[in-house]
């Protein structure tokens, strides 16, 4: 399959402004699969109400089928369409964070949607991005899309367009670039089908700026302790990860130099993954400057540009520094955490 590939220019958000858009909602009402940016990652769009489309996504992605999708919308209105009931506290996150980074989970109403989107569950997560390209595109299609990272499973979130290409070139029918996205980790998602809101994934929208409007929030205890089994079915797969081995260090920049001249004697291409601050102390083969530590919002909007570019370099092991478990840095650790597979060196 060709890919087709539209340019849109996102600091022009007035719906005469996208004509290119017309073409990508018009596949997607044709039930095929089209990538678009938001303002998380870019996801990989397909008509949330269709068996066929949704297989497309699977099939193109390489995703498990048990792990479901996350429907994207451009009006509240949509909701009702396929969700019965709407808790108090969802309506109070909506209200605070759409458009924005935060999926929220909810009652599913049975047959509304395809049952491969929501992988048979009784529940789903839906989320209106934050973004002028997206919300036109969804506005165009009128439909409520599925739409998962643009990325084959198991890689790196895509955070440009070049991502997507890399993975999924002819395997989609169209990539529309909208340029770098912004948060660069996924959404926050939040369970209110529950009294007390629970979080299954960290993400753009933080644990800190959930609870100073609706009171207390919980983590799944899956995000703490390995053993526990996620709630979020996608929390169980290993994610993100470079080809190289990914090792997180617990420790001082001395403790990782040491680390970098030990492989190195033993021959390896070594790769660090560090920040600003602390770049020029290091001597790798191998160094990705991810973002600033005293800003972890850059650090998060370059972590999977910093993971993928370890794949393009070529190295033999990659050594990472961690961050603080505060802010946005739960979800930079969490997917952090994910790509080296729990190694994490003290
Ligand atoms: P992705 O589409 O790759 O951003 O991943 C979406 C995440 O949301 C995965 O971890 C899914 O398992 C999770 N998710 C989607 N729908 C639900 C749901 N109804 N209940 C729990 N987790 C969900
Ligand atoms: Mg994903």
């Amino acid at each position: 399959m060709r890919t087709k590939y539209w340019i849109v220019d996102k600091n022009v958000d007035k719906l005469e402004n996208f004509p290119q858009l017309q073409e990508a909602a018009d596949l997607l009402r044709k039930n095929e699969v089209v990538a678009f940016p938001t303002e998380t990652v870019y996801g990989l769009g397909g008509n949330a109400q269709s068996d066929e489309a949704v297989e497309k996504i699977f099939a193109a992605k390489g995703r498990p089928s048990d792990n479901p999708l996350i429907v994207h919308i451009a009006k509240k209105e949509q909701l009702t369409d396929f969700v019965d009931h709407i808790p108090q506290t969802a309506n109070i996150l909506m209200e605070h964070f759409w458009p924005g980074p935060l999926t929220i989970i909810l009652t599913y109403k049975e047959g509304t949607l395809s049952q491969k989107t929501t992988a048979g569950l009784m529940t789903v997560g839906i989320r209106m991005p934050d973004h002028p390209v997206a919300l036109n595109l969804l506005e165009q299609t009128g439909l409520p899309i599925a739409a998962p990272s643009a990325n084959r499973s198991g890689k790196p979130s895509p955070t440009m367009a070049q991502h997507v290409k890399e993975d999924l070139d002819g395997r989609i029918a169209g990539i529309v670039d909208g340029g770098p996205t912004g948060v660069g980790v996924e959404s926050t998602v939040v369970d209110c089908t529950t009294e007390v809101p629970v979080i299954l994934r960290p993400g753009g929208v933080t644990k800190e700026q959930l609870e100073a409007v609706v009171g207390e929030v919980l983590l799944d205890p899956a995000l703490k302790d390995q053993k526990e089994t996620p709630k979020s079915p996608g929390m169980k797969y290993r994610h993100y990860a470079p080809d190289a081995p990914l090792y997180l260090v617990d420790g001082t920049k001395e403790q990782i130099q040491a680390l970098i001249e030990e492989r190195q004697q033993e021959g390896l291409k070594v790769g660090v993954l560090t920040t600003e601050e602390n770049q020029h102390f290091y001597k790798a083969d191998d160094l990705y400057v991810c973002g600033r530590r005293s800003q972890l919002e850059t650090v998060a909007s370059s972590i999977y540009a910093a993971l993928r570019s370890f794949d393009r370099a070529q190295v033999d092991i990659i050594y990472s520094e961690i961050f603080p478990n505060t802010g946005v840095g739960n979800a930079i650790m969490n997917r952090l955490l994910k790509a080296a597979g729990h190694k994490m060196i003290k």
